[in-house]
């Protein structure tokens, strides 16, 4: 797969190519990352790439389908975005993009929705979303792009694969004593139980793929430690239980925002 226009994300790249060339793309993809790291680059070289008619890799970026992409004006491309500035994807939304999907595409093979922000949808607008990415024709292709996968509901990633991008040039490995001043940080919150200063710490989990097994690891002990000391440590206790099983979840390469997004929902929604 010809990826060459999305900047960095060197690792994902060869992912998706690999992928490509052993069983094919997916039809459903989330595109997560913060703003810049090229959700929507990607979300572009994927449509493209669904609908190339060129030869050799894809997209061949020279072909009429191509060149539709890159424009934006391909008709079997549809862009579903806020339906008033600031608000988030609607049911109604959703409904309309259903009943447009058992349309059969225009020109192409397939037909591709861009979901933007599909994280902020709300459940009825997911759980209709959810309906579509498993029961959808079979030319139709989804795309979901999120600031944080962490939004969206667990039936609906189950569905789709997940592309977490990284912003460009900060996929190096922290200096060990940042990562010692982020354990702080994230021990801190769990034990003080401050869900918003856990997101926040979370989100600087963001993009260090790399050496995410490793924060985790200093993270637990760190919690063991803290609990041995502490008056009150059931809820230290369950946090360590929790960054115990998020490190397997790490080693078989779930996104830093994935992970964080259960850290919170582990230890906020139960309470
Ligand atoms: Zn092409």
């Amino acid at each position: 797969m010809n990826l060459s226009a999305l900047k960095g994300n060197e690792k994902l790249k060869d992912q998706l190519s690999r992928q490509e060339g052993e069983r094919g793309l997916s039809h459903a993809y989330i595109l997560s990352g913060p703003p810049g790291s090229g959700k929507h680059a990607l979300a572009r070289l994927l449509a493209a790439a669904m609908l190339c008619t060129g030869q050799g890799e894809k997209p061949c970026g020279r072909c009429g389908p191509c060149i539709k992409v890159e424009r934006a004006v391909h008709p079997d491309v549809s862009v579903i975005s806020d339906p008033e500035t600031g608000k988030p994807i609607t049911v109604d939304q959703v409904r309309q993009l259903r009943a447009d999907a058992y349309i059969r595409p225009n020109e192409g093979e397939r037909k591709v929705y861009l979901l933007e922000e599909a994280d902020r949808m709300n459940p009825s607008a997911q759980n209709a979303m959810l309906k579509l990415l498993e029961e959808g024709p079979p030319y139709a292709a989804f795309l979901l792009i999120a600031g944080s996968s962490g939004g969206l509901l667990q039936t609906v990633r189950s569905r789709c694969e997940e592309l977490a991008l990284s912003p460009v040039g900060r996929e190096e490995v922290l200096p060990d004593p940042e990562r010692q001043a982020l354990v702080q940080k994230l021990a801190d919150a769990l034990e003080r139980s401050e869900e918003l200063e856990l997101m926040e710490a979370a989100l600087s989990m963001e993009g260090k793929r790399e050496e995410l097994s490793a924060l985790l690891d200093d993270l637990w002990m760190e919690l063991g430690s803290r609990a041995v000391r502490a008056g009150d440590r059931r809820r230290l206790l369950r946090a360590a239980e929790l960054v115990k099983q998020l490190r397997g979840a790490a080693r078989l390469n779930v996104s830093a925002g994935q992970l964080s997004g259960w850290l919170c929902a582990g230890m906020f929604e139960a309470t």
